[in-house]
């Protein structure tokens, strides 16, 4: 049920704006108040989903009130009302931020929800897209941040590299470079997962793909790890889904890496099997004895460069689960982790089944 707060100061006006809307109100239920104050207070304890300001309060301009109103609510649909209406009354509620502008002479319940309607679904719209742009700028400053670290290591590096060729002191020469050489990896695997991490929104291939063939492949790709941290990787049979290869591949092999790295156990294992799921879904798990992820965090570790450890403890980007995430939900499903910290975690990938 959406809610909508008129504001007008004629009690004659109110009643009709409220019969108006009573008339088609499926959805919507109406409050109202004749004062700018009033509406405010009662902003402050139910937000409503659209604004009817008049244009000429007594006491007040509309204009004011719906300033107002938009610096409590800046994506709140405001829609001014006015007795006869002129145009630079239109165009200055426009300017003023009003979703819209009607006139109360020609005035009809129609009219009045559809302009209610349309300004609410602006809104919604507006709302993610500032969403959706904070977010960019979020990511986009922890990448600044993270590149610019091993770069700024590489540059003091290099200053004691030249100290040490000037010097002529080569004890510390060959410990500075190895330092620099593991710093401009550093970098250079934040490039990779952050090429892994765009690519998922740009590949978008949609096959018939054999997850069970998805496993081996991303078990393949991680070979050497496997023998290194002599893990036992246990997979049983799984159905088909509709999707792109390359990008399961990548999904299951960043969980089977995040399983095997954050793990201090003589024999990592990590198994991956299929749940019982709702009709026409499939539900993998993929489970590991590793360090666990404490419950607060079973969220928050899908947001991009969120690491739980430092990175000299643990190599890593802070991309993978985001990217799986990303995968997952291209392919209209959900992804989601618990865990026991000590004991290992279990991340588990709900996907639609293949028609
Ligand atoms: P990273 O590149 O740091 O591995 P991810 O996005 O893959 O980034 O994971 C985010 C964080 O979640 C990791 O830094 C780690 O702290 C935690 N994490 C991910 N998978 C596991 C796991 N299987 N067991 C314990 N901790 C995990």
């Amino acid at each position: 049920m959406k809610h909508v707060l008129l504001i007008d100061d004629s009690e004659d006006d109110r009643e009709l704006v409220m019969d108006l809307l009573q008339g088609v109100n499926g959805g919507i239920t109406v409050s109202a108040v004749g004062t700018g104050a009033e509406g405010l207070a009662q902003i402050a304890t139910q937000a409503p989903d659209c604004v009817v300001i008049d244009f000429r309060l007594e006491t007040e301009s509309g204009f004011d009130v719906l300033d107002r109103v938009k610096s409590v609510m800046p994506y709140c649909p405001v829609i001014i009302l006015t007795g006869q209406g002129s145009e630079s009354a239109a165009a200055q509620s426009f300017k003023s931020g009003a979703s819209d502008y009607l006139s109360k002479s020609h005035l009809t319940g129609g009219a009045l929800r559809r302009a209610i309607e349309n300004a609410m679904r602006r809104a919604e719209l507006e709302s993610a897209i500032a969403a959706q742009d904070d977010e960019r700028k979020k990511f986009l400053s922890h990448l600044a941040h993270d590149l610019r670290a091993p770069l700024r290591n590489i540059n003091n590096l290099c200053e004691l590299l030249a100290e040490d060729v000037r010097s002529g002191e080569s004890e510390d020469l060959a410990r500075h470079i190895d330092l620099m050489l593991a710093r401009t990896q550093r970098a250079n695997d934040l490039i990779d997962a952050l090429e892994s991490y765009a690519l998922v929104s740009q590949e978008s291939s949609n096959e018939i793909v054999c997850l069970t063939d998805v496993v081996h492949a991303a078990k393949d790709n991680l070979d050497s790890v496997v023998l290194q941290t002599h893990a036992r990787i246990e997979t049983a049979p799984l159905p088909d889904i509709r999707g792109s290869k390359a990008q399961l591949i990548l999904l299951f092999q960043n969980l089977i890496q995040n399983g095997l790295k954050y793990n201090d156990q003589e024999e990592p294992v990590i198994i991956i099997r299929p749940e019982v799921s709702r009709p026409g879904r499939i539900l993998v798990r993929v489970e590991d004895n590793g360090l666990g992820i404490p419950k607060e965090h079973w969220k928050t570790v899908f947001e991009p460069f969120k690491r739980l450890w430092s990175k000299d403890r643990y190599e890593g980007s802070g991309l993978g689960l985001s990217s799986c995430q990303r995968i997952v939900e291209r392919h209209g499903g959900q992804i989601w982790c618990t865990s026991a910290m000590g004991v290992g975690s279990q991340f588990f990938v709900d996907l639609p089944e293949a028609p």
